[in-house]
């Protein structure tokens, strides 16, 4: 077996589940190819690298080179094809914009066969529609087809392989991202740890900042160092065998099982949409709220939100969080996001644009969603009317107070009773914790009851305009 086919790796970094190199392995030695395309300065491009290096040490321990090339990536896999003399590609589908827009090019312009397999999702863009062939536009109803359908199982190892050995490409810088530990059995250890230690406590503490009930899986599916399809069977799995004994521990387990799976079709809703409407990054997937008068941006209010000086507790808290380590509880993303959208009446795409700097497990489909979400603009969206209140948010979720004195530690001597409004403790309240508003900790940039008032009305003001 002498031919030489290319495996063009785009954030799927793991060989587990990775149809594309199953397949390829069968078909000759493989080349395997990462293309570092574009190099805005972000924390999950960083993570990537990070990620690459491992995939890179891998791969040389089974005897492999992985090449590692930054450029046009339809110019590297050219020069690639010509020097290795490669006979075909394999590589798994993509649905961002960009990514759609190389497998068109890599269709036109190569001269060798491209194949194009499903690595990413549970199931293909296309295949989860409703009976009039459209796709899905409400969560429930997409959940429900996405049960009734057949998920092709994970893939081994595959256990054959020749991999091409060449020169070594440097790796990475390394810049010590130390929140998540980028590689592929890093994700297994931890999901096989969350999967049997922690699962059964997920549907009750999910919503809880301070409690570490997520799996904390993001930044390793979002890069693909742990495939969808493999969570999903082993979830199952583990419901399967649980059934067997049925008991009240058993029922409060299979709800959370089922409740982290509906976190993965949560994804896959994300990213059909991405693909039915790849114009949602830019634009509401609700045309009424084109028209929506978002407020100019203050960039005075918008960097007391980034930087976590709102004078708003749970809020600084969530933005102190991803400045520091790139990760935010979702809870709190959706309180914080909520904040910049309703109260400050700043357009979405900043604090989506932020996001995708900030978050190390930055992930296109989610993100936009998850802003589309909380601006009430997307699909199933939670309605603008619904203004999250930062206390009340702050009580229910956070009601001692651990979260926000972790992230807000010039608070951390205040009662438990104002911790989430500071600015309602009694003087001498605020003199013991040794807090004095406005120098050590800032009064509420916005106060709740107006901001929300003045939402309301531009949200109003939206419905006589489409009346016009
Ligand atoms: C404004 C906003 C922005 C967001 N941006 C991102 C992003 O860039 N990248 C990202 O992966 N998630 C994003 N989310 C979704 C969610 O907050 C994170 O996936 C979750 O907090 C990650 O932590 P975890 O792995 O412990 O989650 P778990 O609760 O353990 O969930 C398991 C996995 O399911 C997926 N998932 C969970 N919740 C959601 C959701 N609401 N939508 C889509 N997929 C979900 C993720 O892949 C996650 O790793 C965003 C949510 C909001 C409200």
């Amino acid at each position: 077996m002498t031919k030489h086919v290319l495996v063009l790796f785009h954030k799927d970094y793991r060989l587990l589940d990775h149809p594309a190199l199953s397949e390829a392995s069968k078909q000759g030695i493989v080349v395997p190819l990462y293309i570092d395309e574009y190099s805005t300065a972000s924390r999950s491009k960083t993570y990537e690298r990070m990620a690459i290096n491992t995939l890179q040490a891998t791969i040389a321990q089974l005897g492999g080179t992985l090449l590692i090339r930054s450029g046009n990536p339809l110019t590297i896999i050219k020069n690639i094809i010509h020097d290795l003399h490669i006979a075909a590609i394999y590589t798994h589908e993509r649905y961002d914009p960009s990514g759609r827009h190389l497998m068109k090019k890599m269709e036109e312009e190569l001269s060798i066969p491209v194949f194009f397999l499903q690595g990413r999702l549970l199931t293909t863009p296309g295949t989860i529609m409703t009976n009039q062939e459209t796709p899905y536009k409400v969560f429930t109803s997409f959940w429900k087809k996405v049960q009734q359908t057949s998920i092709l199982p994970p893939q081994k190892k595959p256990t054959h392989m020749e991999w091409f050995h060449g020169d070594v490409d440097k790796p990475f810088k390394d810049h010590g991202l130390t929140y998540f530990q980028p590689g592929e059995q890093q994700a297994l250890k931890k999901w096989r740890q969350f999967l049997y230690d922690n699962i059964v406590d997920y549907e009750t503490y999910r919503d809880f900042p301070a409690i570490d009930a997520t799996s904390m899986l993001s930044a390793y599916v979002a890069n693909g160092e742990i495939s969808v399809r493999l969570l999903w069977y082993e979830a199952i799995e583990v419901l399967r065998i649980d059934d067997i004994e049925a008991n009240d521990k058993h029922t409060h387990k299979k709800k959370s099982i089922e409740t982290f799976l509906k976190q993965l079709v949560w994804r896959e809703f994300a990213y059909h949409q991405l693909y039915f409407f790849p114009e949602i990054i830019q634009q509401p997937l609700q045309a009424k709220f084109r028209q929506f008068e978002w407020l100019p941006t203050d960039s005075s209010l918008f960097t007391q939100w980034k930087e976590g000086q709102t004078g708003y507790p749970i809020v600084d808290a969530g933005m102190r969080e991803l400045k520091q380590t790139g990760y935010m509880h979702n809870r709190v993303r959706m309180i914080t996001a909520s904040f910049l959208v309703k109260h400050l009446l700043i357009h979405w795409r900043e604090g989506q644009d932020y996001f995708e700097k900030q978050l190390i497990d930055h992930d296109i489909a989610n993100n936009t969603m998850g802003w589309q979400w909380v601006a009430g603009t997307g699909f199933d969206a939670s309605p603008f009317f619904r203004i999250f209140h930062p206390v009340k948010q702050a009580e229910k979720f956070d009601s001692d107070g651990t979260y926000m004195k972790k992230w807000v530690p010039e608070l951390r001597d205040l009662e438990t009773t104002y911790i989430a409004k500071p600015w309602e403790a009694p003087s001498h309240i605020l003199a013991h914790a040794h807090i004095q508003l406005g120098i050590d900790y800032p009064y509420p940039i916005v106060e709740h009851n107006t901001a929300r008032e003045r939402a309301l009305l531009a949200f109003d003001k939206l419905k006589t305009k489409k009346k016009e």
